[in-house]
């Protein structure tokens, strides 16, 4: 088969496509003819070199993808070959105290495909029958593709370990971004005012059309100065920030006292200054979230089946041309996924 693959850490002209081993299914485990796969900044990440992450090269990249089950391990029973399936990244081991309390992203052995181990932006992948989502009729596979890691992350993020209720203010940092432009949804879905910001009008407008109340272009003004205007001085119950260093200080700025913080990612950096004194005097809380069990995975992806959340697809490459998608990732370009194909489905 081919498969998009490096065999050294680096820049973009480490990503080659090329012949790769067909994959053998495990016991527990589904052989995928992928249809589509989509990048996140983790593809970014994950081809630089993370530190203490050590991976069997050459590895293959890729942590969303979709396609149709070619064969089954003798274990697997939940599906069967023609079945349409989308991957779910995070890998659990099913025994820690966290995973039997259903808290799989928890687990202290927890990983994700395509970061740690063989991804699945290949023609074919084997992959563990617990990472597989059911992707019914009539959802296209851009949109299978594209949906299930940011999705999963942001509902997590907001609905179980945010607890964003309806009314409440929430601001989403990088609105244009697959967390972000996820996070807007899922927020006005809960019924919360959505307040967003962006670098440019045009991405400022996709907010707007995604369900944002309010929207802020962070490039011509201070984002925390123009919530505390639109509140009446009061600030927002909840902020949603996977951007990092350089908004950490106002994303604590813009919160109302008792706010909450909700952090999934760091692209700008992990060690900003931070004000301990707004933390404890506002009563503030900084709540991490990553990723989602099983069951906050199916609640989201159940949500955009039926088309109450549609993940933007900024392009549609060839495999071959992964150094592209990192490009568009890297320089920003355009707002929403970036989906791959198999060269040979195009
Ligand atoms: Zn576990």
């Amino acid at each position: 088969m081919k498969a998009v693959q490096f065999t050294d850490h680096g820049g973009r002209d480490v990503i080659e496509y090329g012949e790769f081993p067909d994959p053998e299914p495990d016991r527990d485990e589904v052989l995928v003819d992928v249809k589509a796969g989509a990048l996140n900044h983790l593809d970014v990440w994950t081809r630089r070199g993370l530190p203490g992450i050590d991976l069997d090269m050459p590895h293959v990249p890729g942590s969303d993808g979709a396609g149709e089950v070619v064969a089954v391990g003798e274990d697997v029973t939940r599906f069967e070959p023609g079945d349409r399936v989308a991957l779910s990244a995070g890998v659990s081991c099913g025994e820690c105290e966290y995973c039997r309390h259903g808290e799989h992203s928890m687990c202290v052995d927890f990983h994700l495909i395509g970061e740690h181990v063989r991804g699945v932006h290949s023609e074919l992948a084997a992959v563990p029958v617990d990472n597989l989502l059911e992707v019914p009729e009539g959802v296209d596979w851009e949109t299978a593709a594209a949906a299930p890691l940011v999705f999963q992350t942001a509902w997590r993020m907001l609905v179980s370990r945010g607890d964003v209720t309806p009314g409440e203010d929430v601001l989403v940092l990088g609105a244009s971004g697959g967390v972000g432009h996820a996070a807007v949804q899922i927020a006005d879905h809960a019924g919360a005012t959505v307040y967003a910001t962006g670098s440019s009008e045009e991405k400022l407008e996709h907010a707007r059309e995604l369900g944002a109340d309010h929207v802020i272009d962070y490039e011509s003004e201070d984002f925390a100065d123009r919530v505390r205007e639109l509140t009446g001085k009061r600030g927002v119950d909840v902020v949603v920030d996977h951007v990092g260093a350089a908004t950490w200080q106002d994303s604590l700025k813009s919160l109302a006292k008792g706010g909450r913080l909700l952090t999934c990612g760091a692209t700008t950096g992990p060690n900003p200054e931070t004000d301990i004194n707004r933390i404890f005097w506002n009563q503030l809380q900084v709540v991490g979230s990553t990723m989602a069990s099983h069951g906050e995975a199916d609640d989201a992806l159940e949500l955009v089946w039926d088309g109450t959340f549609e993940p933007a697809i900024r392009e549609v490459l060839p495999m071959s041309e992964t150094a592209r998608a990192h490009e568009l990732l890297e320089e920003r370009e355009g707002f929403g996924k970036v989906v791959v194909k198999p060269d040979s489905e195009l």
